[in-house]
């Protein structure tokens, strides 16, 4: 069988059984199981594809087949530009995260033209956000902490593989920080209880519920954060952090209660959804 036989009988299985975007998954799965980049695939669309490898690949079929989630499958996701390393332990990074690595950047080059901030990504899963900030902001210093130690894991690996020294905690959320931070950057569980059973069998069966599960109206762990980053920030630090679009307004309403948050406003996708909350913390005593 020739790859690229390989390659449409795999993406036909994946779409018969109704897997989004099969063709790409099919792409993706070739390439992982014949060590390619994409281009190195297309080359080899007309080579061989060798007993043993159609074993593996025949394999890694039946396991998304039973809806396991690609990227646990080929051990990677790309994210920000980067390739991660990721498994069940952790969420795998989702595009609509990006957006916290820009604002964050972006913020950075606003506020520390010639410094160096300190950054923490809080619930920092495989370390994606982390690891990001670090390799376009070399000069930052960066923490990121987890509640598992297992994600840690993942995160240790992201960083050799991507040669970045962010320091790595374990523990709940702020707990852990040695130090105030000029940013707070998460992306933290934030579904709520009603919602978790409709999420699709990918995320619902094999993500870790840790990662996920925010509590009745999915804001637990959200408003513990905002209610003890201004212990933990700068004067004029910033808090960002991911959220669903129809849960910005409570966040606003209770964010709003807290007389240390300077302003407090939402962050919207390039779709114009807003998915990522934004308190900047005030800048002298006097202000509060
Ligand atoms: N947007 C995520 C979802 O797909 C939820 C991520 C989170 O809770 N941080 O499923």
């Amino acid at each position: 069988m020739k790859v690229k036989e390989a390659l449409r009988g795999v993406a036909t299985n994946l779409a018969i059984d109704a897997v989004e975007e099969a063709p790409l998954e099919a792409e993706l799965l070739l390439m992982h199981v014949l060590g390619l980049d994409r281009a190195g695939l297309y080359v080899a669309l007309e080579d061989d594809l060798s007993p043993e490898r159609r074993v593996t690949l025949s394999e890694m079929v039946d396991r998304r087949l039973r809806r396991e989630p690609l990227a646990y499958i080929t051990g990677r996701r790309e994210f920000f530009g980067l390739d991660f390393y990721v498994g069940p332990e952790v969420l795998i990074p989702r595009p609509e995260t990006e957006l916290l690595v820009e604002e964050v950047i972006a913020f950075v080059e606003r506020n520390f033209p010639c410094g160096d901030p300190v950054i923490a990504d809080i619930g920092t899963g495989s370390g994606a956000i982390a690891v990001s900030l670090a390799v376009s902001l070399p000069r930052a210093r960066g923490y990121a902490v987890d509640i598992s130690a297992r994600a840690l894991e993942i995160a240790q690996v992201n960083c050799l593989r991507h040669n970045v020294g962010v320091e790595l905690l374990e523990g709940d959320i702020l707990s852990q920080l040695p130090e105030a931070m000029d940013v707070i950057v998460a992306n933290l569980p934030y579904v709520r209880d009603g919602d978790m059973d409709g999420l699709c069998e990918e995320i619902r069966e094999h993500e870790p519920r840790v990662a996920l599960s925010g509590g009745k109206d999915g804001l637990d762990v959200v408003r513990r954060l905002i209610a003890g980053a201004p212990e933990r920030l700068r004067p004029g630090g910033l808090v960002l952090l991911e959220v669903a679009p129809d849960q910005v307004q409570a966040i606003v309403e209770f964010a709003s209660g807290i007389d240390s948050w300077r302003s407090v406003d939402s962050v919207a996708d390039i779709g114009g959804v807003p998915r990522a909350l934004r308190l900047i913390l005030t800048k002298h005593c006097s202000e509060v």
